[in-house]
């Protein structure tokens, strides 16, 4: 008798236990990730279906956009982690409020065994914040994990701040972290601002390379943008 109503149950408890799954970050299904397409873009095997899964609250910087001009060397660095990091893994997903993009790709928060990749990226400074609501769920966790990244110049942001350098830009000459003579805080690399749209943004933000020429304004720190009348980008968040 017993064990004919636990026959019943069964199948009711298993199909509430996968849908629970299904969402969520920890003890959720494993996923092999068969190929890793650039930083922040990867392909898994889900249940014999092929996904293509975009990390999301992040970007890496371009690596294989059709556009070769949108390509920078920084990309392919980035790419190669998350290929050495992801490619052949197994790794759990976490969706936020909107599930897919316009190109029908899943927008996720990937799980390794031990981390989220996602801040992974950001902390071992591979990418940048890009927030696009609705999806804000760790946007503070992220928005801390990148202040980090950049003070300590860890990855892009060093590689940014020797560009800069090159260039010749004043504003990138103070060492990361130190404080300039008014106290406040400069960041490798500086902020751009768009004269145009008195927005001012981090180096990487993918606003940047079509800001025009003639509307670019560098300043050292926030601080002295909003001075200056600007307001922080809401995908790139400089703080
Ligand atoms: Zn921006």
């Amino acid at each position: 008798m017993a064990a004919r109503r636990a026959d019943a149950v069964a199948p009711v408890l298993l199909s509430l236990f996968f849908l629970l799954c299904a969402c969520a970050g920890d003890g959720g299904d494993a996923y092999l990730v068969t190929r890793v397409v650039d930083g922040d873009t990867i392909i898994i095997d889900m249940n014999g279906t092929e996904e293509r899964v975009r990390l999301i609250g992040i970007d890496t910087p371009e690596s294989v956009h059709p556009d070769g001009e949108q390509n920078v060397p920084y990309g392919e660095i980035a790419a190669s982690f998350t290929k050495n990091a992801l490619e052949g893994k197994r790794v759990r997903i976490e969706l936020d409020a909107q599930t897919r993009d316009k190109y029908g790709r899943l927008l996720a928060y990937v799980y390794t065994d031990d981390a989220m990749f996602n801040e992974t990226l950001l902390s071992e400074g591979h990418a940048q914040l890009a927030t696009y609501p609705p999806n804000v769920r760790h946007v503070e966790a992220f928005a801390a994990l990148q202040k980090d990244a950049r003070e300590r110049g860890a990855g892009l942001w060093a590689y940014l701040a020797e560009e800069a350098a090159e260039d010749g830009d004043a504003a990138a000459s103070p060492q990361n972290g130190e404080s300039g003579k008014d106290g406040a805080v400069r960041y490798a690399g500086g902020f751009i601002g768009n004269a145009g749209t008195k927005k001012f943004h981090l180096p990487a933000c993918r606003y940047v390379p079509s800001i025009k020429e003639a509307h670019i304004v560098r300043f050292g720190t926030c601080e002295e943008a909003r001075a200056a009348g600007f307001v922080p980008c809401k995908v790139c968040n400089p703080q």
